[in-house]
């Protein structure tokens, strides 16, 4: 066949993109050119339906060899006791995580989306919302912190099956021993979904919530640094609470009952290529420089949110303990919007994403946040002196957002420094 010069070429596209650019959406990073070379592997090619040593197709003893490497290297990082590395996304490890524990239309509590919270934590568009029944809780109006009496006073009237701690937009460490308290009182699971910090957890910079929680879920492409996946994990296993019995009338425990769920309950075959790649971002986890690059990224964080509090802008709770930090822009302009600063920013290669900041008064599609982080430029090499100088940027788009010239000039700035920071060896 014909090179298909048509999505090469569009690779080679966004390849560019990666390259002149300054990445600072929180949830992205560059994987390493093993990860990358795992993933392209002719391990796309095997089905492997089911677990290590029971497939449903022959020939799988090579790729149940790198599953179960990916296994054990995970339950290493974490000091885990159970782990599932199948799921093929975050949002799937949490659907696993639902049909397991939860019968549909029953109660579970997690933190409000527009408070910092995950889409598959009770979004009303997404199957955590639809199939079951979905409540929440907030963050404080005054300090942007979780409200923990509020989600206290929710678990006891309400009494939840489920309750979740973890988000996507929120610069806080959680207060796990407190949820599992209420948790244990009301005799709900406790689930952690670390799908942000993942990275920094690993590298011992945060709690570890596998101390804490009953099912820990994550995503391993974030801070991680992994394929784009998620994974499922468990510091003990315990039996099923719920008297979920089997046609047969067996008590599960809850692995099984999480194994089951990811297949065939959510999924089928599952992505060995991705898996391999997985097991070789776990192995790189184990090494001590990676340690160096999480301290790296914390401390590019602080010193980026600690410069845009110089520049007068709001960040919510005041600053960040890990990558993250929501901005709200209506403190420093209270007539832009999210939207509109996302676009200026990216003409000028600045990449980012608005994001609804709690108590917006605007909708999802105009916002009043942004959202950055620091995993992809820290990645890159950046080191904390540069922080201040793109913070200095982003306020100079931001200060004139419809003016073309000076983004322009922003973006030759950019340009410029960028090819400084090597991407791709290859
Ligand atoms: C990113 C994220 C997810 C979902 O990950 P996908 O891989 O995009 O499905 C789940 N939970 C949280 C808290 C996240 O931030």
């Amino acid at each position: 066949m014909t090179r298909d010069t048509q999505i090469f070429d569009i690779i080679r596209q966004e390849r560019e993109r990666q390259t002149r650019g300054i990445e600072l959406i929180a949830s992205e990073n560059y994987v390493s050119d093993q990860v990358m070379e795992a993933m392209g592997s002719v391990l796309t090619n095997k089905y492997a339906e089911g677990y290590p040593g029971k497939r449903y197709y022959g020939g799988c003893e090579v790729v149940d060899l790198s599953e179960k490497l990916a296994q054990e290297r995970l339950k290493q990082m974490y000091s885990a006791e159970w782990v599932n590395v199948q799921p093929h996304s975050g949002a799937q490890a949490n659907m696993a995580v639902f049909m397991a524990c939860l019968n549909a239309g029953d109660k579970f509590l997690g933190l409000n989306l527009s408070h910092g919270g995950h889409l598959s934590h009770g979004s009303p568009v997404n199957f955590s919302g639809l199939m079951f029944h979905a409540l929440e809780y907030n963050v404080r109006e005054d300090d942007g912190l979780v409200d923990y009496e509020q989600l206290e006073q929710i678990a006891r009237t309400e009494r939840p099956r489920l309750i979740i701690a973890g988000a996507s937009a929120y610069s806080r460490e959680w207060h796990y021993e407190r949820i599992r308290r209420v948790a244990d009182e009301i005799g709900a699971i406790f689930m952690v979904d670390m799908a942000h910090p993942a990275g920094l957890i690993a590298a011992g910079l945060l709690k570890n919530p596998v101390k804490y929680a009953h099912i820990v879920t994550s995503t391993t492409h974030k801070t991680m640094r992994g394929p784009r996946g998620g994974v499922i994990l468990m510091g003990k296993d315990f039996p099923n609470p719920w008297g979920k019995t089997t046609p047969k009338g067996e008590i599960k425990m809850m692995s099984q009952l999480l194994d089951s769920a990811v297949f065939p309950g959510v999924q089928g075959g599952p992505l060995e290529h991705v898996i391999a790649a997985k097991a070789v971002a776990f192995g790189e986890a184990l090494q001590p420089s990676y340690v160096d690059y999480q301290k790296q990224v914390k401390l590019n964080a602080a010193t980026m949110a600690d410069a845009l509090l110089k520049k007068g802008y709001k960040i919510i709770s005041g600053g960040t303990d890990n990558h993250c930090m929501l901005v709200d822009l209506r403190t420093k302009f209270p007539e832009l919007t999210g939207k509109v600063a996302e676009r200026a920013l990216v003409a000028a290669d600045i990449t980012s994403n608005k994001n609804m900041v709690p108590f917006d008064s605007r909708s999802a599609f105009q916002t009043s946040g942004l959202r950055f982080g620091t995993p992809a430029i820290t990645t890159r090499g950046l080191k904390e002196d540069l922080m201040p100088w793109i913070v200095s940027l982003i306020d100079r788009v931001l200060s004139d957002p419809e003016n073309e010239q000076n983004i322009l000039k922003v973006r030759n700035e950019v340009n410029a420094e960028m090819t400084k920071y090597p991407l791709f060896a290859w």
